[in-house]
């Protein structure tokens, strides 16, 4: 038996406390362009684990850090029985990072405890606030590593034997840092996981929204491609003799944006990178290497902007005589999260009357991978100018607050109140 949650309708985080401690989390890395370089397992992020981890024991949580070094704040419910109430997020930043990315997830989590704390209100579940290991993958890779390896998408000895550029282990870092805990034996049932965040793109911003709520994550898949052509000198090749490697990069990239233009609004189409050889002024190219990524919300019309992909490589192959080689590296399925959370995450929007609107996320979040093992949602509030992993990332703190105080209600909705909780609340 839980109390009747909607008792609690006026209850609010403190915004103020909420920036403080993210302010203070940003001081442990901070750049001189007002962004944070905390890569993840270095002594800095040490550090910030170990301010996290204080905060967290002040409100009398249980600390639990697993194999890959996840760390588990866990405040006991009256039925300790019931699998945790999760929230959660990432504290490593990229090399050029900023304060919100992740920090708000964790902190915003903190923060819901700190109001139950200070209202004396016990919940039925226990809930637990994440600190996810290697979400950004700057210094090993697999990106999202710790979310990963708790839902099984690959294994902790995979994971702990990944080494940097300076061939630096996982495990040797977590040592390092005293963040190498104990795997636990079976896996952990988890009754709802949230995750809030920064939107890390545009559109709530352009749609004067404070609330995002997040349908699903597109489903990813990257490519590494390889064009052969001839190198030869620029000026005695006629131009209808020529096998030009980097001419033929140039057909492919408008063919990925075209691909992705068809396939609107969720489909996205990038070359990011490229590597021309010999790239010389009067050289033409004969050999190059570039990467493609398609993102879209929908797995048969990745499918389809898949095969469009491979269409678009024979068919240069065969009117330039260069040869193409499409090698498929990554794939991540769409992922849809849990309608019912969502749905809450909508509710609540509107019984704070804040401003909210259905959106997907173009980018990967520990949230993703959670999703596949327990029921999950996450909360987007807007970020300034759409920018993230930039040290001028900016969020403004009412929405920051807005954010939060869906996350303790969805929380408490999902955990109940212990019906011994005073009236007082
Ligand atoms: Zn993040």
């Amino acid at each position: 038996m839980s109390k009747d949650t909607n008792h609690y309708a006026d209850l609010r985080v403190d915004g103020a406390r909420l920036w403080d401690s993210l302010m203070e989390l940003a001081r442990i890395g901070a750049t001189e362009k007002g962004g944070v370089c905390r890569l993840t397992l270095t002594e800095l992020d040490g550090q910030g684990r170990d301010l996290v981890s204080k905060w967290a024991t002040a409100l009398g949580c249980q600390i639990r850090v697993d194999g890959i070094g996840n760390i588990f704040m866990r405040r006991a419910g009256s039925r300790n029985d019931l699998p945790p109430v999760m929230a959660g997020s990432h504290i490593d930043t990229q090399p050029t990072g900023g304060k919100f990315d992740g920090n708000y997830g964790v902190l915003a989590g903190i923060e819901v405890l700190r109001t139950l704390e200070d209202r004396h209100i016990r919940t039925e579940a226990p809930l637990e606030i994440v600190v996810w290991t290697n979400e950004e993958g700057s210094r090993f890779v697999p990106v999202m590593m710790g979310s990963g390896v708790f839902a099984g998408a690959f294994t902790l000895e995979h994971a702990l034997a990944q080494r940097d550029r300076e061939g630096i282990s996982v495990a040797d870092a977590l040592k390092d840092i005293g963040y190498a805990g104990q795997q636990p034996e079976a896996p952990v049932a988890v009754r709802a996981y949230f995750e809030a965040h920064i939107e890390q793109g545009p559109i709530l911003e352009a749609h004067d929204t404070v609330i995002g709520a997040v349908q699903g994550a597109l489903g990813q898949r990257w490519y590494d491609v390889s064009i052969q052509g001839q190198e030869a000198h620029a000026g005695p090749t006629p131009m209808e003799m020529r096998r030009d490697a980097l001419l033929g990069a140039a057909q492919l990239i408008q063919s990925v944006n075209a691909i992705a233009l068809q396939h609107a609004p969720h489909g996205r189409g990038t070359v990011g990178w490229i590597d021309n050889f010999p790239n010389s002024r009067n050289v033409i190219p004969g050999r190059l290497r570039l990467t493609v990524d398609l993102r879209t919300a929908d797995d048969q019309i990745l499918d389809a902007m898949d095969r469009a992909l491979s269409e678009a490589c024979r068919e240069l192959e065969e009117n330039s005589g260069l040869q193409v080689t499409l090698e498929p590296v990554v794939y991540f399925p769409p992922q849809a999260f849990d309608p019912e959370l969502v749905g809450l995450i909508d509710q609540y929007a509107r019984d704070l009357s804040y401003s909210v609107m259905p959106t997907v996320s173009g980018a990967g979040h520990d949230a993703v991978y959670l999703a596949r093992v327990a029921p999950t949602a996450m909360i987007f509030v807007p970020c300034k100018d759409g920018i993230s992993h930039n040290e001028i990332e900016d969020a403004r703190p009412e929405h920051l607050e807005a954010g939060c105080n869906l996350l303790l209600h969805a929380m408490l909705h999902v955990a109940g109140v212990a019906i011994d909780t005073e009236a007082s609340a």
